[in-house]
């Protein structure tokens, strides 16, 4: 028990695949990276342009986010527009969506924004 607690076994669970794909122990085709961010496509594509922008610190989904990580979340929307230059989609156009806890549909409790184009995306969502 002593042990599993240095290890820090009992630690709240912020350790994600994409905690694994941040630190490059499992791969991903990545489409931006900087000090604060990390971009990567999707491994199970809904649309043919389909990434997911992260935020390098792990916080949980967007239910847990506070003033302090204001900064961060700037940054990020600012990426978008430059992610989405790049992968060809910012005149087309594109949706940012973040499931958010079991009724929004998240599946990986670290955030994340599904950045999705490449053709007409229906609405409502399901
Ligand atoms: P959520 O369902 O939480 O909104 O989105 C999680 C997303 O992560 C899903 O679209 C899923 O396909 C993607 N995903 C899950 N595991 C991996 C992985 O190992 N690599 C990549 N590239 N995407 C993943």
């Amino acid at each position: 028990m002593f042990r599993e607690i240095l290890l820090g076994m009992n630690a709240p669970n912020t350790d994600t695949i994409f905690s694994k794909i941040i630190r490059k122990e499992i791969p991903a085709r990545i489409a931006f990276e900087d000090e604060h961010c990390l971009a990567f496509h999707d491994i199970s594509p809904q649309a043919p342009v389909h990434v997911l922008l992260i935020p390098k610190r792990p916080i949980r989904s967007m239910a847990e986010i506070t003033a302090s990580d204001s900064a961060l979340l700037g940054h990020m929307m600012s990426v978008i527009p430059k992610l989405a230059e790049q992968l060809g989609i910012k005149e087309t156009g594109f949706r940012v969506v973040a499931n958010t806890n079991s009724d929004g549909g998240q599946t990986v409790y670290h955030l994340h924004f599904h950045i999705l184009g490449g053709r007409t995306l229906g609405w409502p969502p399901g």
